[in-house]
């Protein structure tokens, strides 16, 4: 089976094909740069990074743009907010862009345009639509007319006769009386007081938003690309636009695949700014949540779908990824330290033990991760994959935690290496890689104080006696903060893990 992915332009779920054999040209709309990015992109970037790994890791060579908007009302607000010039700001949220989706492990694109470096692109395209009647001038404005795009509508389903009654209302009275057709759009906006501007044809001014994403895909990946990227809150108008000037100035398809990714609800309710549950990844990531935590929370989800955001699902992801953690990071604490758990007879048994199939063991589960993403990305379905490849690596992860090494001969011909080295290698395309360095990892063991943790063990059991159960209880919380978990076993007897 090749890959499949569902096509917001047909509505259908497709075989993907390039247009040229192994080479895959790929268009992700970006960031308006005058903010730091909220749990929204961190959805839609982590999905688009997985399709992108995926596609290298199946042999494509993949040019992946995604541009960021740097001239916007929004950056021009911010800016005389901040007494400070537009660029600063731009400047300021494009380093914090990279440092976030650095800190989320995404595959840097291939190039990073941006609008304000794209004039000369956007501003021949403007003329090239004005040639043919597609693009009118009125004082300095320069507007695009949707009649002239033979299928304006296309990609969300919406019809220009529909759509009259809709618009009014969300246009300025005076805008609405220079445009031809209520759904006409601004491809170049002339010069106000005080902002910046750029010369044009048309005199000074800045560009629209649309036409950027336009400009860039003829200049960085030519007339028609594989795929093209964003939100489904892109589809109309942006993306619907996009089309329409792209496809009218070159006369060909703009993009073969549109792939959108579903919104964020966060308890429920759609997330925003004005609702109040708004959350950055800087604030996740400071508050101590882990990235890879997070990449595992989205990538449950399938990527059209809406993405729930909760306390407790965010929990529940936390510590499905601490035992994935454990299991990757337990082969570089054998190969990089060569250190090993301290085996005994049963464990060098569990190292050789015969995999469910012969030869090349991990043929069978790695041809099914493979299915599994190539029925439209099936994250959830790859997610349970690795679990069940982790899962008999739990007797040595064990050893591990209880912190006793020794160096052993010939590991890496054992069954349980190559079972490890297919969770590294699997995980990898999912972005998922182990989060603490090895060292670390036998360091944070080692330092438990077993003694603090017998004492409170006592006192929690005293409590318990004389029915003091929310002091008992808050012993148990204590400890867990600091990873340790309690099990009460017969008896009275009570236990610990790391958690
Ligand atoms: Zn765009």
């Amino acid at each position: 089976m090749s890959l499949r992915l569902t096509n917001t332009l047909t509505g259908r779920i497709e075989n993907f094909t390039p247009l040229s054999p192994n080479e895959v040209t790929i268009y992700c709309c970006g960031v308006t740069v005058y903010d730091l990015c909220h749990l929204g992109h961190a959805r839609s970037y982590i999905s688009w990074d997985v399709l992108h790994r995926y596609l290298i890791w199946q042999g494509n060579k993949v040019t992946f743009i995604q541009n960021f908007t740097d001239i916007d009302d929004k950056i021009l607000n911010r800016a005389y907010k901040e007494n400070c010039a537009m660029s600063e700001v731009s400047e300021r949220n494009i380093a914090e862009f990279h440092s976030d989706m650095n800190a989320l492990g995404i595959l840097p694109p291939t190039r990073m345009p941006r609008a304000t470096k794209c004039l000369h692109e956007i501003v021949s395209m403007i003329s090239e639509l004005e040639k043919k009647g597609a693009a009118y001038s009125i004082e300095g404005d320069v507007y695009f007319s949707v009649m002239k795009h033979r299928n304006y509508g296309k990609l969300s389903g919406r019809k220009l006769s529909e759509q009259q009654h809709n618009v009014e209302g969300r246009v300025t009275k005076k805008e609405e009386a220079r445009k031809q057709n209520p759904f006409d759009f601004a491809l170049w906006k002339g010069a106000k007081d005080g902002e910046p501007s750029f010369n044009s044809p048309w005199g000074h001014g800045r560009p629209g938003w649309h036409i950027e994403c336009s400009a860039m895909v003829l200049k960085e990946l030519g007339e028609t690309i594989d795929i093209h990227l964003g939100g489904s809150d892109l589809i109309f108008p942006h993306h619907e636009n996009e089309i329409a000037q792209s496809e009218v100035a070159t006369g060909k398809k703009l993009a073969q695949f549109w792939l959108h990714n579903g919104m964020v609800n966060v308890e429920g309710q759609k997330m925003s700014k004005s609702l109040g549950n708004f959350t950055t990844i800087r604030a996740l990531l400071e508050k101590g949540v882990s990235a890879m935590a997070l990449r595992l929370f989205v990538l449950q989800a399938h990527y059209r779908k809406p993405l729930d955001f909760t306390e407790e699902s965010l929990g529940a992801a936390s510590s499905g990824w601490k035992r994935l953690n454990t299991a990757l990071n337990l082969g570089f604490v054998y190969s990089k330290t060569l250190d090993w758990p301290n085996l005994n007879s049963s464990t060098q048994n569990v190292l050789n033990q015969k995999e469910s199939t012969t030869g090349d063991s991990f043929s069978e589960i790695r041809q099914r991760f493979i299915d599994v993403l190539n029925d439209d990305l099936n994250t959830s379905a790859a997610l349970a994959i690795l679990f069940e490849i982790a899962r008999p690596l739990k007797s040595l992860t064990n050893k591990l935690e209880q912190g006793e090494f020794k160096p052993i001969q010939g590991i890496e011909n054992t069954n349980m290496h190559k079972r490890w080295e297919t969770l590294v290698e699997l995980a990898s395309v999912l972005g998922l890689k182990a989060e603490k360095d090895a060292k670390e990892l036998i360091r944070s063991t080692n330092d438990i104080d077993q003694t603090l943790i017998s004492e409170a063990i006592e006192k929690r059991r005293q409590a318990k006696m004389t029915k003091d159960f929310t002091k008992a209880d808050q012993i148990r919380q204590e400890l867990k903060k600091q990873g340790i978990e309690l099990i009460d076993k017969p008896g009275g007897v009570t236990d610990w893990i790391k958690s």
